[in-house]
């Protein structure tokens, strides 16, 4: 498939150009706000469908929208005089629900259908989508001692059932978008993202968060016990949150990257129940711990091999684990402790 075709040089971004971030009220594209607010853009338009209330962070001078962007009218409006889209909405959360909610994250496939369309026509120069490490094939994910995965192992494809092939179905639209129409967009695999003003409680949270918490909760409770999922053997890497924004800000602006999937997420491999005692160490606790082996676990090992990005970027996300897990779980422990008290905490 011809992928490659001549790339037109962009005017100079604008510090008033309208940026577009869907999915603005959750984790990732909420930092994501806060990311271009601070290098100084003025025309952010920020999107999610659940209510403001609800949002992780609100971010002062950005114009927050709540729509659904799974319906094409709402992609249009929230398009409209787009430079640039972010495209970071999506019905997803961690094992617990990927593995349990399938249909839902094969529908998020209508978001980023409508969403390139409409970006598309309001003529947006550049387009994101945030795919994900479970689009690759999961027969290569069946070792804790796994072979990190490189941007060519999504094919031939045996991706995670619903959330996965919803991924890849996705990057294809940004594949032929860019082949069939000349937009200019990119696609970045993330590998798990942890840090602060993210998903912690309520099922949709991934480890990091969920140990942070359970640790907060075995401290708070006196219990002094960790229900752990599966055999804590199971491996992954984990990105500090302010690597992924600064990764999306540098993929989406590589002319070397245009509709190319690339991974963005570490290389440090680290075991679910390393991951604990490294919480453990913050929280100055040893908790005694107990396996749930039919809790949902995902694959067996997953990691990211970062040859492709540091080629093309002269860069990888380098937050050491420790660093972004200390911040984490200082502002989980601020959100437990609020809503104990039936406060929010919000910026
Ligand atoms: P998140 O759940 O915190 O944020 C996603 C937001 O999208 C939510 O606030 C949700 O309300 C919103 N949304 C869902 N459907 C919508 C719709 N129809 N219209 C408008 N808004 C809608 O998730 P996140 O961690 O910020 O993830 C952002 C993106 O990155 C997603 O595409 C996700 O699949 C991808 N990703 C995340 C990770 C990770 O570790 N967090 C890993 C791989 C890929």
């Amino acid at each position: 498939m011809e992928t490659k075709r001549l790339v037109e040089k962009d005017p100079p971004l604008k510090k008033d150009d309208q940026i577009v971030l869907t999915g603005a009220g959750g984790f990732i594209a909420g930092n994501l706000a806060r990311y271009f607010r601070k290098k100084g853009f003025t025309r952010i338009r920020a999107v999610d469908k659940k209510p403001l209330y609800e949002w992780y962070l609100r971010v002062p001078g950005v114009e927050n929208l709540c729509l659904d962007v799974s319906d094409p009218d709402n992609c249009k409006r929230v398009c409209e005089d787009a430079i640039e889209v972010y495209n970071l909405a999506a019905d997803m959360g961690g094992m617990g629900f990927i593995e349990r909610f399938r249909v839902e994250c094969l529908r998020s496939v209508l978001i980023n259908t409508h969403m390139i369309e409409a970006a598309y026509r309001a003529g947006a120069r550049r387009y994101f989508y945030s795919s994900s490490a479970c689009a690759y094939n999961t027969l290569l994910q069946q070792d804790t001692n796994v072979r990190a995965l490189k941007e060519s192992d999504a094919y031939p494809a045996m991706a995670e059932r619903g959330y996965g092939w919803e991924k890849l179905i996705s990057e294809m639209f940004c594949e032929e978008y860019w082949c069939e129409r000349g937009m200019k967009t990119a696609i970045a695999r993330f590998h798990n993202v942890y840090g602060p003003h993210g998903t912690w409680d309520g099922g949709r949270e991934k480890a990091p968060a969920a140990l942070c918490r359970k640790v907060i909760e075995a401290i708070d409770t006196g219990r002094k016990d960790i229900t752990i999922w599966g055999d804590g053997h199971q491996t992954r890497s984990f990105m500090y949150i302010d690597d992924c924004v600064k990764g999306i800000d540098m993929i989406m602006h590589c002319d070397a990257l245009i509709a190319t999937p690339i991974n963005l997420g570490t290389s440090e491999l680290i075991s679910i129940n390393d991951l604990l005692s490294k919480v453990e160490k913050i929280a100055g606790v040893k908790l005694k711990r107990h396996y749930d082996p039919d809790a949902p676990r995902g694959v067996v090992g997953r990691n990211s091999d970062n040859t492709f990005i540091k080629k093309m970027l002269k860069w990888e996300p380098n937050t050491p684990l420790d660093q972004g897990l200390r911040v984490t779980y200082q502002w989980i422990k601020e959100q437990y402790h609020a809503r104990k008290q039936g406060k929010r905490v919000v910026e």
